[in-house]
């Protein structure tokens, strides 16, 4: 392909709506362009580096005895009314494009396909002698994403591969899962990304083991915790630890303090001089749960913890036998709203008293009580005395009515020590989700009653798993683990092109004579060569060459006249000035060794 044809558009200066480096050179570098928000135009060159990605997800995926297909992108409204996912995945914050049909029937654009392909395999799989099976797709996926940012990373539109597996047995399942497992990280090593497994949160389905591949850069939207001794990965989400103890207390009376204008943790140790790890601090929030009710929560933790949202959801969906929509701390705004007093923010303690929500017009008007390990296990604190501008110091659990049952509901942070052995610390990096894998269990296919007949003539709902793959944000993600100032690095394994042909002087006829020759010579044994044959000034054309990230590339310059060629690593920038047959020569050597 030679670049005068190649419509090679490139930007000199950064684009203002792009924050990340790699969002940058893509548009920089003419891979991308932006439609709306959310929505990205794959250009040519991209499209190149997408086939390659999906050239080898397919290879591995067929490796594993998983067979391709292609399901449908509409999606009827009644499959996910079926699975009791339509409310939360359209209404409020929900991600489904959703629209009406001439007829006025609702459809959705399938963010996800496990209702459709869970309700075709009820059909088509009927006895336990056609299982398991595995079936992948690699498709658009439509997401209206809250926050759609970093260009392919989070889009409304983007590819990727989902497959689904279908089982008799829970082992299985745990078979496939392990096969998945080894597929994703030859397919993620092939693509030459580092790209770590974590433990990943499962939802409030108890026991289904998930994974995520993460590609680890520092502008990845997730955090992972290691442990130094390489033996625990987990997604904060998801990951435990051993907390730090608390601080010592002496003993001490319990008494109520005067607090004014001390609500927050750090503003109440300075003026008390209490330790943060002894005083319990009390959240305010709000769940919206899928049947519509609005659940105002008190969430207890300790002084120097966080809350980890996830944990939170999981176990409310757990206690209340419902899927959470959204969580966020309540406002003065909002308790006026509902015709209720001003709670005592800032000064909340865990025994709050229910008759605050009284009258309340829209909530749920008890409070649902939930407490951290951390803040259980405390035999002494100090805490919240329900009243503006109030503490109670050396409070016990008894003085509030009960010690209360303890969840792990608090962010693990880098420096704790690890549950898995107390002398390794954790770590913290940043990560890409790159891909996910997941054993559903039975979820969906009892809840769509999809069924087989099991070995004793008996019909049973099917074991499942499913195993993603962002293949539009694995492309961007690579950029953003292999770039420099000057451009793209891309790995070898999915470049738009393996090598380029720079003339530095098209109007020199030796020079365009030799360009053309090395140019024939690759393209005869079977190189993915550009030539960049414009009659650009040779600085452009190294500058777009660095930009657009070919991971090789030879020069044509002043010295063609005695046959000499410059052999450019795009990556480690190694210039070797070689005869132009040993410098393609060499450079076949080294794309088919
Ligand atoms: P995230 O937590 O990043 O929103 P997810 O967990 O909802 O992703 P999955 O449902 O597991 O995503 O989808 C499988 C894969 O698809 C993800 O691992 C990710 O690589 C990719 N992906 C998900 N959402 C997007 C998006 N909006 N844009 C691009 N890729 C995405
Ligand atoms: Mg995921």
């Amino acid at each position: 392909m030679r670049v005068s044809r190649q419509m090679l558009v490139t930007l000199r200066d950064v684009p203002a709506e792009a924050e990340i480096a790699s969002h940058q050179l893509l548009l920089r570098a003419g891979y991308i362009r932006r439609v709306g928000s959310g929505i990205y135009a794959y250009l040519p060159m991209m499209w190149k580096v997408i086939q390659r990605i999906t050239c080898i997800v397919r290879e591995e995926m067929n490796r594993a005895g998983a067979l391709e297909t292609l399901l449908p992108q509409l999606h009827p409204s009644e499959l996910w009314q079926r699975s009791g996912r339509w409310q939360g995945y359209t209404a409020g914050e929900g991600i489904m494009f959703h629209l009406e049909d001439r007829q006025g029937r609702e459809l959705g654009l399938g963010p996800t396909h496990e209702e459709v392909i869970t309700s075709l395999a009820g059909d088509l799989l009927r006895s336990y002698r056609q299982l398991p099976v595995n079936l992948y797709q690699i498709q658009t996926k439509f997401r209206d994403e809250i926050r759609p940012r970093f260009g392919l990373m989070r889009g409304r539109e983007f590819i990727m591969k989902d497959a689904y597996s279908f089982h008799a047995t829970e082992e299985s399942l745990q078979d496939s899962y392990a096969a998945m497992d080894e597929a994703y990280r030859r397919i993620f090593a092939r693509c030459g990304l580092d790209a770590v497994p974590v433990d990943a949160d499962s939802g409030a389905i108890g026991g289904a083991a998930s994974q995520e591949f993460m590609v680890t850069a520092d502008a990845g939207e997730d955090l992972i915790l290691t442990s130094d001794d390489g033996l625990y990965a987990a997604n904060q989400e998801k990951a435990i630890s051993c907390p730090d103890d608390a601080a010592p207390l002496d003993v001490g009376e319990p008494a109520t303090v005067e607090t004014p204008g001390q609500g927050s943790i750090e503003s109440l140790c300075k003026a008390q001089g209490w330790h943060p790890s002894r005083i319990i601090k009390v959240l305010l929030l709000l769940a919206r749960m899928e049947d519509g009710s609005e659940q105002p929560l008190l969430v207890s933790l300790r002084g120097d913890q966080e809350l980890n949202e996830v944990k939170l959801s999981n176990v409310l969906t757990r206690l209340l036998e419902q899927g959470v929509l959204g969580c966020h701390p309540i406002t003065v705004e909002e308790t006026g709203r509902q015709g209720l007093d001003p709670l005592p923010l800032g000064a909340i303690g865990p025994d709050l008293d229910d008759a605050w929500l009284e009258g309340a017009r829209s909530w749920t008007t008890t409070f649902v009580r939930l407490a951290d390990i951390t803040a259980t296990e405390l035999d002494r604190f100090h805490c919240g005395g329900n009243s503006p501008d109030q503490h109670r110091c050396h409070c016990n659990w008894e003085s509030l009515g009960g010690r209360p049952e303890g969840h792990d509901l608090r962010k693990a942070r880098a420096g704790e020590a690890c549950v898995h052995n107390r002398e390794a610390r954790l770590q913290e990096r940043r990560g890409i989700e790159v891909g996910h894998i997941f054993q559903l269990g039975r979820k969906y296919s009892e809840a769509l009653d999809s069924r087989f007949t099991n070995e004793n003539g008996r019909d049973e709902a099917f074991w499942m798993g499913c195993y993603g793959i962002g293949i539009s944000r694995l492309a961007q993600a690579a950029v953003e683990q292999h770039h420099d100032e000057a451009g793209i690095c891309w790995p070898i394994a999915i470049a738009p092109f393996e090598a380029i042909v720079v003339v530095a002087n098209i109007q020199d006829e030796t020079q365009r004579a030799l360009g053309e020759a090395t140019y024939s010579t690759l393209l005869q044994a079977g190189v993915d060569v550009l030539l960049d044959d414009r009659k650009e000034r040779a600085g452009v054309k190294f500058k777009d060459a660095d930009l657009i990230g070919i991971p090789w590339r030879i020069v044509i310059g002043r010295d063609a006249a005695e046959g000499n060629v410059e052999l450019i690593e795009r990556s480690s920038r190694e210039m070797r000035k070689l005869p132009h047959a040993e410098a393609t020569s060499s450079l076949l050597r080294s794309l088919r060794p």
